[in-house]
């Protein structure tokens, strides 16, 4: 506490008071958002070599009715900190596996993956495992086709339970793979004990190409690592040809980024796959 004036105490600068009242605000408005079901889920495409679409990462989104579509960097950091994320999650997943549900149906769209971003906190639900299977059963969604992104620092946190959990998630055949790999821990003794698909190669070493040796020895190091563990490898933020032709150079297939499709509604991507298909 801090002495302002005779007699008059105040707990925080006011500085401090208004950040966190600003904190507060948007948790409550958070609240009312999901309420009032302003989040949504856009997808991005991932493409192989052949540009075919092989998956699609779910991101959420806030259609906020006065602030406009808001991406998880205006809110998300509020929410972790609070419980609320998990119920953000609970949305994106749900969403996210309805959409594969009717993506079935869809020849361009049925044998694609849906990557699903996990928060930590998420991770060490006591009923995570079961909160997902049972948004597959009553979405209808192919178990086989879901992903789920984790981070390295989420799986240090407690390794022997995130090695359960994944072991349960495996055995209902949903995949898993490290995002913004080649920014934490990394070492092929700890990845061997995780069940693994895919490593995600982070975007700040795609945004370094082509200038930037230090970010093309750390993409060939993640290669030679995912290689030697037999994982898949896809990476994320490709803006230029430039970029994607060094990734393929260096044997990475798989990418996303904004060179072919920005995260965007359902309804746009097929759109644009049709219109892909046409051309
Ligand atoms: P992330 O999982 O690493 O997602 C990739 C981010 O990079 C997305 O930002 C995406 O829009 C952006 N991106 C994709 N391609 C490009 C590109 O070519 N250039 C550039 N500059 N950026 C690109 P977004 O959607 O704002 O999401 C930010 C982060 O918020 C995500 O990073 C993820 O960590 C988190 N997030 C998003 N949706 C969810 C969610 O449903 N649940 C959880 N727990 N986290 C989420
Ligand atoms: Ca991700
Ligand atoms: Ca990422
Ligand atoms: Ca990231």
């Amino acid at each position: 506490a801090k002495a302002v004036g005779k007699g008059e105490w105040r707990l925080f600068e006011p500085k401090m008071q208004d950040a966190l009242s600003a904190r507060l605000l948007l948790e409550e408005d958070i609240k009312r958002g999901l309420a009032a079901k302003e989040f949504c889920v856009f997808f991005q495409a991932q493409f192989n070599s052949d540009k075919k679409l092989v998956g699609a990462e779910a991101l959420v989104r806030w259609h906020h009715p006065t602030r406009g579509l808001l991406a998880p960097g205006a809110f998300i950091e509020v929410a972790e900190a609070s419980s609320i994320m998990s119920s953000i999650d609970q949305v994106v997943l749900l969403r996210a596996c309805e959409q594969m549900a009717r993506w079935a149906d869809m020849p361009i769209f049925r044998d694609i993956t849906v990557s699903v971003n996990i928060s930590p906190a998420q991770l060490y639900q006591h009923h995570f495992v079961e909160d997902v299977l049972a948004v597959i059963e009553k979405t209808g969604a192919d178990p086989q086709r879901l992903k789920l992104e984790l981070t390295e620092s989420m799986l240090v946190t407690d390794m022997s339970q995130a090695i359960e959990r994944m072991r349960q998630f495996k055995q209902a055949g949903i995949r898993f793979a490290i995002d913004d790999f080649g920014t934490g821990y990394s070492s092929l003794q700890y990845l061997q004990q995780l069940p693994l698909d895919q490593l995600k190669i982070d975007q700040s070493f795609v945004r370094g190409l082509p200038e930037d040796s230090s970010s093309l020895a750390i993409i060939r190091a993640v290669m030679a690592m995912a290689n030697s563990l037999g994982l898949e490898v896809i990476a994320e933020g490709v803006e230029t040809e430039v970029q994607r032709d060094i990734l393929f150079a260096n044997h990475c297939y798989l990418y996303q980024g904004y060179l072919y499709a920005k995260p965007q509604a359902a309804e746009q991507l097929e759109a644009m796959m049709q219109a892909e298909q046409i051309n």
